[in-house]
């Protein structure tokens, strides 16, 4: 007996807005595009290429996305002809972006406007995609207009304050987020607001520097006010862009904090699941009542990948803390096939417990809409 989740309705808990690209894609940069990489290959001119090899510098998830992509166009599964059909569909790209989010069944986002830059309108991206878009608020953008805007230290940290405050009271934000893992890394410290201070003008000439003690700070500002607000505290853990302080990117060095008896009552949602260390996000939703993880990123970007770590999540992740996402950031595709390999992939998984005789048919179904957008229901309180 094979699990089915086809017909369940995907909320994807977190991915990027984008907009149509000005111009057909050539099949160049339609792999680069594809590309978590901040600079993509490039192909030498000695390159000796063999016959059906895949095209250079593309992995596995482009091939998955090719494949399973020529069968939505009725084309035929070659990079060529995919691209070809795509550019000649996304002329009118509202309509194919609409398309692709209802064959995924795919019927809410919570969006990072983060990324990209400069942001993107919400109402415009809902439109787009014809989905419901919830937000969540970054904090690193606020921190370099602020201290753009203020004269000392002391300013810069209540008008922060203020403004996440005011962020977190706006009709749709969910939440905050903090990308700290690609500033200065997880190991946040305690509380230290002369450390902090000495910091602030050096983050006043290069917003990008390491700031560590500064970053730390206004992290736990961040963490006070989603408290305060009975919201989302979203933690970018794990692999990610180029840019990511790899060493430091473990969920497990955020352990500190997260048991700090202040922050018990605080719902923090581990982005991307930590992956690869995955398991380590497992064992931490396991022991603490509030914190939650996705499997965006991982998913679809690991391809066939995605099946294996399902697997593993469960080692230890209780049923109701792991939650969909795709990490989706370029175009509609990513979103479509986030949802499509996810239920491919959990289908399998889920099947293999019921022949185990784990449990029955409607259990493993359940399990397969929890992850898909039950869970996202009853961690942000909110529904469709
Ligand atoms: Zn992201």
């Amino acid at each position: 007996m094979k699990v089915s989740l086809q017909d369940c309705q995907a909320i994807d808990v977190h991915a990027h807005p984008y907009v149509a690209n000005p111009e057909p894609y050539t099949q160049e940069e339609f792999v680069k595009k594809l590309s978590l990489a901040v600079i993509p290959n490039k192909i030498p001119a000695n390159y000796r290429l063999v016959n059906n090899q895949p095209y250079p510098g593309s992995n596995m998830w482009v091939q998955i996305l090719i494949q399973r992509l020529a069968k939505y166009l009725s084309c035929k599964p070659s990079l060529e002809a995919v691209v070809e059909h795509r550019n000649e569909r996304a002329k009118d790209f509202q309509k194919y972006t609409k398309n692709l989010f209802q064959d995924a069944n795919l019927t809410g986002v919570v969006a990072d406007f983060g990324y990209p830059t400069p942001m993107l309108k919400k109402q415009e991206y809902a439109e787009l995609c014809g989905a419901r878009i919830w937000e969540i608020y970054r904090i690193e953008p606020v921190m370099i207009r602020l201290a753009k805007e203020s004269e000392n230290f002391g300013e810069f940290i209540d008008q922060y304050r203020l403004d996440l405050k005011l962020a977190l009271k706006r009709e749709g934000v969910v939440g905050l987020k903090s990308i700290i893992a690609y500033r200065s890394g997880l190991d946040i410290m305690p509380m230290d607001n002369q450390g902090a201070s000495m910091q602030y003008e050096e983050f006043k000439v290069d917003d990008r520097s390491k700031v560590k003690m500064l970053r730390d700070y206004c992290l736990h500002i961040a963490m006070e006010e989603c408290t305060t607000a009975n919201k989302v505290m979203h933690i970018h853990t794990g692999i990610g862009d180029g840019e990511v302080v790899l060493p430091k990117a473990s969920p497990s060095f955020l352990l500190d904090m997260l048991r700090d008896k202040k922050y018990q009552d605080t719902k923090v949602h581990l982005v991307h699941g930590g992956y690869p260390w995955v398991e380590e996000a497992a064992f931490i939703v396991s022991i603490l009542p509030n914190v939650y993880m996705d499997i965006s990123l991982q998913n679809p970007f690991s391809g066939h990948g995605v099946k294996r770590i399902l697997s593993q999540v469960y080692e230890f992740a209780p049923f109701d803390k792991v939650m969909y996402g795709s990490d989706a950031f370029t175009m509609p595709e990513m979103n479509w096939l986030g949802v499509h390999l996810f239920k491919e992939c959990f289908e399998d998984v889920l099947s293999s417990w019921v022949k185990s005789e784990y449990m029955d048919l409607e259990m493993a179904r359940a399990i397969g809409e929890m992850a898909l957008y039950r869970n996202f229901e009853n961690v942000y309180q909110e529904h469709l």
